[in-house]
């Protein structure tokens, strides 16, 4: 880091602090507290993640961060505080829970502001890009997530960190998300460097199903092998923990996560209208194309199998179509 930074670095640690003691032990923040308490956090897990709240104030951040000699300007361009055109200084964060989201280090880099009452809006706000908070390279509790990584060859990947820090709970700590952007090539070839698998855990609305199958698709490319979990209901993680638990969402979820070829064979068929002949074929055609991404034998054969059973086809007639295949993606 440069001199600038590790100062920027340092005010950011400060005002997670001051946020962190401001949500524990004053009346500012027990409306912040009650909501964690309401939404099922833990005492420990309000230290571990290092939560705090944003008080309704416009410059209760900025004139802590000025008495303790920080240029406002320069924190302003790194995001931590707003400035407006007149050359003043205020809190960007107002109101809000604050989740303090950690680079892969484990320095504090950027908040998210979590809005806890009715009709305050947006429900997050978080920190603009800056030279220091890359949303298409960071993931959120990565720094955490890695200890496990080597025990597990395993990362489980979710939406929000609503949903990490849930899931944490629950035990699971092998989990990242991405932060309010899609999965991009770098976080892949990060995960490539530590896991052989990522298990996929979105919301289980159709957004959610889509950006798992965009996220999977940029993982295989890095050479990362993806399952994909289901939440029924269209519950998101957080809100199946809360219903079922820890030990049901291991169980019920994590646990029989679909491989991709699985997930995208099913992912594959609203696009078709299975009881018409020529979008029949259009979807084993598309099958066909997916099966044969598979590198192992045994995965190909399985799925054949299926469609084999499925649309009364032949045998051989699979068989060569694979051949096909594989031989023009080698
Ligand atoms: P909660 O349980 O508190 O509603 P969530 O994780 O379920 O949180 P989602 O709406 O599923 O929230 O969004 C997932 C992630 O997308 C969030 O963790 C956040 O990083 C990002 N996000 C959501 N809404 C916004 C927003 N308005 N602005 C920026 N980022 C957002
Ligand atoms: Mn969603
Ligand atoms: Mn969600
Ligand atoms: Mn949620």
């Amino acid at each position: 880091y440069s001199e600038e930074q590790e100062g920027v670095l340092q005010a950011y640690d400060w005002s997670a602090k001051l946020f962190h003691h401001v949500l524990k032990h004053t009346s500012d923040g027990k409306a912040g507290l009650n909501y964690l308490k309401k939404r099922g956090f833990e005492p420990e897990t309000i230290e571990e993640f290092q939560l705090g709240f944003s008080p309704d104030r416009n410059e209760f951040l900025a004139a802590f961060l000025k008495g303790k000699g920080y240029k406002l300007e320069q924190l302003a361009e790194y995001g931590l505080i707003q400035s407006n055109n007149q050359g003043s200084y205020y809190d960007r964060f107002q109101d809000r829970v604050i989740f303090p989201i950690k680079n892969h280090q484990g320095k504090i880099i950027a908040f998210g502001g979590r809005a806890f009452k009715e009709h305050q809006e947006p429900k997050y706000l978080n920190s603009p890009e800056s030279k220091l908070f890359h949303k298409g390279r960071v993931l959120y509790n990565f720094h955490l997530a890695r200890k496990h990584f080597q025990k597990e060859k395993e990362v489980i990947l979710f939406e929000g960190y609503m949903d990490v820090i849930k899931a944490y709970q629950a035990g699971v700590y092998n989990a990242v998300a991405t932060l309010g952007t899609s999965l991009s090539e770098s976080h892949a070839k990060t995960l490539k460097r530590y896991v052989k698998q990522a298990v996929i855990c979105f919301d289980g609305d159709d957004a959610g199903r889509n950006a798992s199958f965009k996220s999977a698709n940029i993982l295989r490319k890095a050479g990362v092998e993806v399952r994909v979990a289901y939440i029924p209901d269209r519950l998101d993680p957080d809100e199946y923990i809360d219903r079922y638990g820890g030990e049901y969402f291991k169980q019920k979820v994590l646990q029989p996560a679909q491989t991709f070829i699985a997930f995208a064979l099913d992912y594959y068929k609203k696009d078709y209208n299975l009881n018409l002949d020529h979008d029949r074929i259009a979807y084993i055609e598309k099958a066909l194309d997916i099966i044969a991404t598979s590198e192992y034998p045994v995965e190909r054969d399985f799925h054949l199998k299926d469609l084999e059973d499925a649309f009364h086809l032949n045998r051989e007639t699979l068989i060569e179509e694979i051949e096909k295949r594989t031989s023009r993606i080698k």
